[in-house]
Formats: C-alpha cells, structure tokens, sequence
C-alpha cells in the first residue's frame, strides 16, 4: 500500500462513500517512523503558530470531531495534538452515554453548549454522530421519550432526518463563523482486538478497558455500516470527513496533525494590525519607560544575564 496524503482520506460527499474503499493500514515500515515522528512535529508548530494567530483574531472557530471505535487511539489522538497547542484557545470535550437531563433535550443540544468561542478550537472526543452511531446500532431511538409523530417514521427515515439535522447544524456553524474537522480513526477489528489484550495484560492500562467493550465489538458489521451510512451523508465540501488509518499510531498521529494544520491554514488568520492611533500610544508609552531608566535600555543586559544562568 502507498502512503496516503490527506487528500486521499478526505471524503467530502462527492460520489458515494464505501469504507472498503479505505485502508486502516499502510503498513509504513518500522524504519520509517522517526520520518514520520518529525514530519508531526513540524506540523505541531505548524498549529502552535496558527493558532496564536487564530487566538489573537478571534474571527473564526474550529471544531475538531474525533469518532471512532473504542481502542483507535482517540485519547493518545488528542494528548499529541493539545502537545503543540496553547491551552488558554483549546476545549476539549467528551460526550459520553447522555445524562437524563440530556435526553431530555433535542440531541445537538449538549454539543452546541460545548462549542469553542471563535479564535479557539474544541476538541469533541466523540460528539453527536454518537446519536447516529450507537443509537442507530442499538436502536436506541425506540426507547426515547419523544411524540408519534418522530417515533412512527420507519428506522432509515428517522435518520435519514438526523443526517439533514446535522448537516443543516454544520452549515449553520459554517455560516456562523466555525469550521468542523470531522475525523474518523479507521482501526481494524483485528488491531482492536490486539489492543483490547494490551489493556487486560498491561496493569497501567486496566483501568481502561471494560467487558462492555468487548459486547460492543462483537456488533461490529452493524457500527461499520452505520459509519459508512453517516459519512455518506454527512460529508460536505465544508465539513468534509477524513477517514484515517489507524492501526499504526505514530501514522495516524501524523494525518490528524495535517488536517490539524490544514484547517487552520484554511482559516488564514492573522495578527490583528494595530490603528494608527494605538501605534502612537505604543510609541508614547515606549519612551515613557525608555524615560525611567534615563533613556537606557537595559534589556540587552537582562539577557546577557538569562543566557549566563542558562
Ligand atoms: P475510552 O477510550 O476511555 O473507553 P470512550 O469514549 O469509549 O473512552 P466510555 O465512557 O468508555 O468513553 O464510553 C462512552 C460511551 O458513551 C460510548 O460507548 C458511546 O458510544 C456512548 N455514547 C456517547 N454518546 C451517546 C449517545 N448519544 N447515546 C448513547 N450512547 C452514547
Ligand atoms: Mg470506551
């Protein structure tokens, strides 16, 4: 298998989407790993750059959606990407099985409350594709509190609704200023299950796994279908999906990283340029402290001073 460059996991809604299409695994050789380790880290202060910039602005938003099978790796995912990010512009939020007062709500409703102001970015560990996802999988839609009128639609009309209510929300953040990431970390059964054994053998990681998980697993044809179905319909020119090989972790670190730096790159921001006025206030205040210490700057001295003490 050829490396793959961003452009060949991005799927953004033209054509019709099959998983099978996609790769979990490039099989990159174990040779080649510090090449990929630099290239990520070169992207990291890519974003670090970027996001200073995006921060500073504070014109547009990213939203980051990690969707995944359990044991893809979304955790060690966002720990390397919140490495080269100032955490004063980042959120990162976690959706979990939803709360009584949740589902008591309309489904966006908890994701909207956790969107980042615009000049950061959210981080979203799962998000509302759970509600397309493990509801469709476990038709958990039959147990909702909800009218006939929702509930007495066949199975695919109802989300068929959800797919349009989540693209019409992503244009809505489009057009409200955000941009939304979408990535899927795409692990193979057989790496899960690798992953899985890690967990029970390694004490360190015990805490990690739960039987459940293993429940989960055996359903995996049906999570399968309902990802292809939902990146299908849910990926846009402006919120395209990039499905992600990941069963070698360093290569998936390395995609999320440019997809990272792309869309930021993509936002384009920039330093905010100062009014003239302020320039002038910049310059009085300049000579005012220049003026303290009898118009000598005793900056250089500092540090000379820093770079003795190391
Ligand atoms: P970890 O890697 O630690 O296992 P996790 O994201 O799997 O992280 P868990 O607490 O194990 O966290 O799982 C959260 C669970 O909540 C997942 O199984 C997910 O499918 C489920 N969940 C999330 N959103 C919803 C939803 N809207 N309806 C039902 N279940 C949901
Ligand atoms: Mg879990």
């Amino acid at each position: 298998m050829e490396f793959q460059e961003l452009k060949d996991c991005r799927f953004d809604g033209s054509g019709h989407f099959k998983l099978d299409d996609y790769t979990t695994d490039v099989h990159v050789k174990k040779e080649l790993r510090p090449n990929f380790d630099a290239l990520t880290e070169t992207n990291t202060r890519r974003m670090s750059e970027l996001q200073g910039k995006l921060y500073a602005e504070g014109r547009e938003g990213v939203v980051v959606i990690l969707q995944a099978m359990d044991a893809a790796g979304k955790d060690s995912t966002i720990k390397h990407v919140m490495s080269g990010l100032n955490p004063q512009g980042v959120t990162v939020a976690s959706f979990k099985q939803p709360t009584t007062e949740e589902l008591a709500h309309d489904f966006l409703w908890r994701a909207a409350a956790k969107l980042p102001r615009r000049g950061c970015i959210g981080l979203f560990n799962r998000s509302y594709y759970e509600d397309v996802l493990v509801v469709r999988v476990h038709d958990l839609q039959k147990t909702y509190r909800m009218p006939k009128r929702v509930l007495d639609t066949s199975k695919d009309d109802f989300f068929e609704q959800r797919y349009r209510q989540i693209r019409d929300f992503e244009r809505y953040l489009w057009e409200n200023g955000y941009r939304v990431l979408k990535i899927f970390l795409d692990v193979s059964r057989d790496e899960q299950r690798r992953r899985f054994l890690d967990r029970i053998d390694d004490e360190a990681k015990n805490w990690k796994f739960s039987s459940s998980d293993v429940a989960e697993r055996e359903l995996w044809p049906k999570y399968m279908d309902a990802y292809e179905q939902c990146i299908d319909r849910t990926a846009t020119k402006e919120a395209p999906w990039y499905i992600v090989p990941a069963d070698q972790k360093f290569y998936a670190r390395w995609l999320v990283s440019e997809a990272m730096a792309h869309v930021l790159e993509e936002c384009n921001p920039h330093y905010p340029e100062l009014p003239d006025e302020q320039r002038d206030d910049l310059a009085a205040a300049r000579t005012k402290l220049l003026a303290e210490t009898g118009g000598r700057d005793d900056r250089a001295e500092r540090d000379e001073t820093e770079r003795e003490n190391g």
